[in-house]
């Protein structure tokens, strides 16, 4: 696809907004809450942050001032998931009627634009098109993925806990946009050095007020080279499902159940953890209502077995299981492994356990 580079003022930036809501599409994107970059519905640029960056270290996130650029930061602890497999679905509510009972299924949602999506987000997505998309196709999950739009943003700072580059998935945005953005400020001013994706992507470009970049079209490279210096933290994939798949027996996964308190955390922030539980509710006037909700292989209830109680009824259990799934099994699963590098579970694990250095041990261990 031939991608010439434009540029796109920052005070263009509501005119990308704009276009996206004269579509019909919701923008989601980052905006500050409680301390954190989440991702939340936006009106237009001023719900952005601006002039915040992260910090972050195991067991560590925290938000400070500095500059006035709007995606200096790396991630928070939501990743884009939550837009695409929500963490709370109702699937069907039953009311009862004069004749017998009503369904009501899910209103089809809105078509979304995920605007600030980071490389490791792109390739935590491809990996949970494989998840839903595959042989067993979740219809809820395709209505939402179907016609998203997604502008991508480089990034040009590491938090510490990164370790996209060991995983293949970063931070250099390359595949699975619509339109990316670099954004560069400096003496001549504040904007963005836009690529194009897609046929979706050029569409959309051709209503935006775009000026050919010159001195900044190289920018990507710069932004993305910037952050790939700062990224210090591998994780050791050589070899790695065979070393995790004989370390089963290692003394480490006792070690890691003395820190780990089991409280999901790690596959709650995840951008690719999947499982869900289903719950029926019935209420005293005869509305039934069955609910998806993520769940975690953290919950000791998640292996229950009618008559044998939970198969991984250990703390060491779990862990083990979701490290191998995430790092080994999942490539038999899925072709692909199961983590992007995007250090969130190392940030938000209240015990600060960092699958980097777990996975490290373990694989000395084997
Ligand atoms: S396992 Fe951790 S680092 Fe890997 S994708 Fe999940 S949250 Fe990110
Ligand atoms: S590894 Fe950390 S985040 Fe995950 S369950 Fe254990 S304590 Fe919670």
């Amino acid at each position: 696809m031939h991608n010439p580079r434009t540029i796109l003022s920052h005070s263009d930036l509501g005119t990308l907004f704009a276009t996206l809501h004269a579509e019909g599409r919701h923008t989601i994107g980052p905006t500050v809450r409680d301390g954190a970059i989440v991702y939340d519905r936006l009106i237009g640029p001023d719900d952005l942050p601006t002039g915040v960056v992260d910090e972050q270290a195991p067991g560590r996130y925290r938000l400070r001032h500095e500059g006035t650029r709007r995606f200096s930061w790396s991630v928070g602890p939501q990743s884009f998931k939550r837009w695409l497999h929500p963490p709370e679905l109702r699937l069907f509510r039953a009311t009862r009627t004069e004749r017998g009972f009503a369904v009501e299924k899910p209103e089809a949602p809105p078509p979304l634009a995920l605007i600030g999506a980071r490389a490791c987000e792109l390739a935590a997505m491809a990996i949970q098109d494989r998840v839903f998309l595959g042989d067993v196709v979740d219809p809820h999950y395709a209505s939402r993925r179907r016609d998203l739009f997604i502008v991508a943003v480089q990034c040009d700072r590491a938090a510490s806990t990164c370790f996209c580059p060991s995983m293949g998935s970063g931070p250099r945005v390359s595949r699975g946009y619509d339109l990316s953005l670099t954004e560069v400020v400096d003496e001549a001013g504040h904007r963005f050095v836009v690529e194009i994706g897609s046929e979706a992507g050029r569409a959309l470009a051709a209503k935006l007020p775009l000026h050919a970049a010159t001195t900044d079209a190289d920018a990507p490279e710069r932004a993305s080279a910037e952050a790939e210096a700062q990224i210090a933290r591998r994780m050791p994939t050589d070899g790695l499902r065979e070393k995790l798949l004989g370390a089963v027996a290692s003394s480490n996964w006792d070690d890691v159940a003395s820190r780990c308190i089991g409280c999901a955390n790690c596959t709650l922030v995840c951008p690719t953890c999947f499982c869900t539980t289903v719950d029926d509710v019935t209420t005293l006037d005869g509305t039934h209502e069955r609910v998806r909700r993520w769940d975690s292989c953290f919950h000791p209830d998640f292996s229950y077995l009618h008559g044998a109680g939970p198969v991984r009824s250990s703390v060491g259990a779990r862990y083990r299981q979701w490290l191998t799934h995430k790092l080994a099994t999942w490539h038999d699963q899925f072709g692909t492994s199961g983590c992007v590098g995007c250090g969130r579970c190392v940030a938000w694990c209240p015990a600060g356990i960092d699958i980097v250095a777990e996975a490290e041990r373990l694989a000395e261990d084997a």
